[in-house]
């Protein structure tokens, strides 16, 4: 695939196993498929021959034309692409079809007068299934936009595709294999005649050469439509380029191939003459995996117009004249009345700080646009794009609706959606939040779900300290659902060397889980976060699996601990604790409890019971003793501070592994006092009580 490659050369610096793998999925889902059902191989090998022996005697219809809808799948963010890109990505796509590429004079001589248009035309349908007003570019929010081959809620929006083409963008593609793919397809004849699966999935930023595609990476879609129009990679369809020369396309005019993964220099021969000396291979195909696509052969548009005229899948069905007027390509529908929707800079915001609304009502072109903004400034508004701040801390709805010659849409009523907070800090470090008061969590913390349903909540079902406990209950098992707890807003400054700790209890139905739990702050009231705390899997949770419906021990709950360095001078900053499940089957539940904000020298007791930490005696006189157990052998660090952090005394020994013990001569005046350990592993602090002598 073009320009692919070009990202690639880019990625293999970083991520050479992402990079090998980001191309087209097609031969891996028919694989897949195959290993499952050898007769449909068989079936389609049989094809394969017929068609060939069919090419030759094929003439080229004048112009087959087919009805395309794509579905657009986003969670309000930038994969939300705009009709204008889609309308690109099908300019682009029209114009490799029929040769109109500028780069076709890049063709190498072997293959200039080989170069051909397929006569083949792609057009957004203007009626749907039921005869409705449509552009054929459907949004849906839908967490699928995360598109994973285990979702049982892929391909939901597929119109019937004897009917249309269907192109699905999305955000991501997740294949169990971690193989990463641009788009994919199955060829004719795998799913029975109008089954939803028998459609294309593009990546949005390969889609496209505007908006969040590129130039570079915008042929993914004319190559998908090559495999959904039955063409194999030239390099053959069992094979992966740059392998070896076994494969076949059943193409009579583009000649055996390696399959290249990168563009050889057109004028060294020998870089792309291997299978067969002085033959040179179509590497600009855009059936192959090069960067440098230019050209279908006049082979291949035979092969893909004998899929049309074939019924295997009803693609015969696609491109009838009664099938054109049923979906409007001829006598298109006007304009449709949109379907209102927006865009949004932010969902929560300091009083005073703006937030930008942005259109993106879908399905017509509005001309006239009209906003609600509940306790904003404007209260309302009739521009596309608005600018709006709000004066008081509060939750706000937005309603929005827009029209054009065609109608008025129905108004969309986001109820609460903006969360404007006092940039004045309500508490200040230290500050400790155990969860005990129910009222807290409801007023001073703000919860959230993508999927509006179950929230992190105050549970009395486990505590580390007190009763209550955050519990985010293992019922909520949306599949990719994100859900949130949003702390008040705390004066990090009031404190030297602050740190943010609290304790975690977490346990999974099964060991392959990869939930992720992230803790970040923000110093702008949650406009933009800083990321300080990211487990994920086997890394997050704290006990092992748990069939059940997890109610920690005490020895499940883990303390976690990290240096607030970057916000410390921060005189009103938040936390945001965000679990998102990645989970089949369902997860478990997970708790917080404890959080602290504190300064490093009085970590008292956050991280005793799992480190194995004794001191005694307690309260000390002149000597004292801690017993500790260690993992490794390794430099221990002791040191003593007084009440204002200053250091008394430190010392570093080498330990061995296991129960080790360490004694400290004090010789310190009675008082309050820390002690500090600190190892490979961790660290360690508690006030102290020397009693004198
Ligand atoms: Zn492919």
């Amino acid at each position: 695939m073009k320009n692919l490659f070009t990202l690639l050369g880019l990625l293999v610096l970083s991520a050479p196993l992402l990079a090998q793998d980001m191309h087209c999925g097609t031969d891996g889902v028919m694989k897949a498929i195959y290993d499952k059902n050898p007769h449909l191989l068989q079936k389609k090998m049989a094809e394969d021959k017929k068609t060939q022996a069919l090419q030759a005697k094929l003439i080229p219809n004048s112009t087959y034309v087919i009805p395309v809808v794509f579905h657009i799948l986003h969670m309000d963010g930038p994969e939300n692409i705009s009709d204008d890109q889609v309308k690109d990505g099908l300019r682009i796509l029209n114009r490799d079809f029929a040769k109109k590429n500028p780069d076709t004079t890049e063709i190498i001589p072997a293959f200039k007068n080989l170069a051909d248009s397929m006569k083949i035309q792609f057009v957004l349908a203007t009626k749907d299934p039921l005869g409705n007003c449509t552009n054929g570019i459907k949004h849906y929010y839908d967490p699928d936009t995360d598109w994973d081959e285990n979702s049982p809620s892929l391909y939901s929006h597929t119109w019937d595709p004897t009917k249309y083409m269907n192109v699905y963008i999305v955000r991501k593609i997740i294949f169990n294999s971690g193989f990463g793919a641009a788009g994919y397809t199955y060829f004719p004849g795998t799913w029975p005649i109008g089954d939803s699966h028998d459609a294309i999935v593009v990546l949005n930023n390969y889609f496209g050469s505007i908006g969040t595609g590129s130039n570079f990476l915008s042929r993914v879609l004319t190559h998908e439509v090559g495999h959904w129009l039955d063409l194999y990679h030239v390099f053959g369809g069992t094979n992966g380029a740059g392998i070896d020369c076994s494969g076949d396309d059943y193409v009579n005019d583009t000649p055996t191939s390696l399959g290249y993964l990168n563009c050889p220099n057109p004028s060294v021969p020998s870089q792309y003459q291997i299978c067969t000396p002085g033959v040179s291979e179509n590497f600009q195909n855009y059936m192959d995996y090069s960067y440098c696509c230019r050209m279908f052969t006049p082979g291949q548009g035979q092969r893909m117009q004998l899929a049309l005229q074939n019924n295997i899948s009803g693609r015969d069905n696609l491109v009838s004249n009664a099938n054109l007027v049923a979906t409007g390509v001829i006598n298109p529908n006007g304009d449709c009345v949109p379907i209102a929707d927006f865009k949004f800079s932010r969902v929560k915001t300091c009083v005073g700080t703006a937030v930008t609304f942005t259109d993106a009502s879908w399905n017509g072109q509005p001309t006239s646009y009209s906003w609600t903004f509940a306790g904003g400034t404007p209260a309302s508004s009739t521009a596309s794009v608005v600018t709006v701040t709000y004066n008081n801390a509060g939750n706000y709805s937005v309603i929005h609706s827009s029209s054009n010659s065609a109608g008025n849409s129905t108004p969309i009523g986001k109820a609460n959606l903006i969360q404007v907070v006092s940039n004045t800090a309500q508490f200040s470090a230290p500050w400790s939040e155990g969860f005990e008061n129910l009222s807290q969590l409801n007023t001073n913390w703000t919860t959230y779900s993508s999927s509006g349903s179950t929230k992190w909540e105050q549970s009395s079902d486990a505590s580390y300290s007190g009763t209550y406990s955050a519990k985010l209950d293992a019922s909520d098992n949306t599949r990719k659902n994100l859900t949130a707890l949003v702390s008040p807003m705390v004066n990090v400054s009031a404190i030297s060397n602050p740190h943010f700790t609290f304790k975690l209890a977490a346990a999974e139905v099964t060991t392959n889980h990869i939930n992720n739990l992230k803790v970040s702050a923000s110093i702008d009231c949650g406009d933009t976060w800083t990321v300080i705390y990211d487990k994920t899997g086997q890394n997050l949770v704290t006990t092992s699996k748990n069939n059940s419906d997890f109610v920690p021990l005490k020895s499940d709950w883990r303390t976690e601990i990290m240096s607030l360095q970057q916000i410390a001078s921060a005189t009103s900053a938040t936390f945001k604790f965000e679990y998102k499940r990645d989970t089949i089957p369902a997860a478990n539940n997970i708790y917080i409890d404890d959080i602290n904000i504190l300064t490093s020298t009085s970590l008292n007791d956050v991280n005793a019971d799992e480190n194995n930490i004794q001191i005694y005696p307690v309260p000390a006189t002149d000597e004292l003793n801690v017993l500790q157990k260690l993992k490794n052998p390794q430099d221990v660090t002791f040191t003593l501070r007084d009440l204002m952090g200053r250091e008394l005394m430190t010392s570093t020994n080498y330990m061995e592994a296991g129960e080790q013990k360490k004694t400290m001569n004090l010789n310190q005046p009675a008082g309050i006092y820390f002690i500090h350990i600190k190892w490979e592993e961790g660290n360690y602090s508690q006030k102290l009580v020397i009693s004198g002598q």
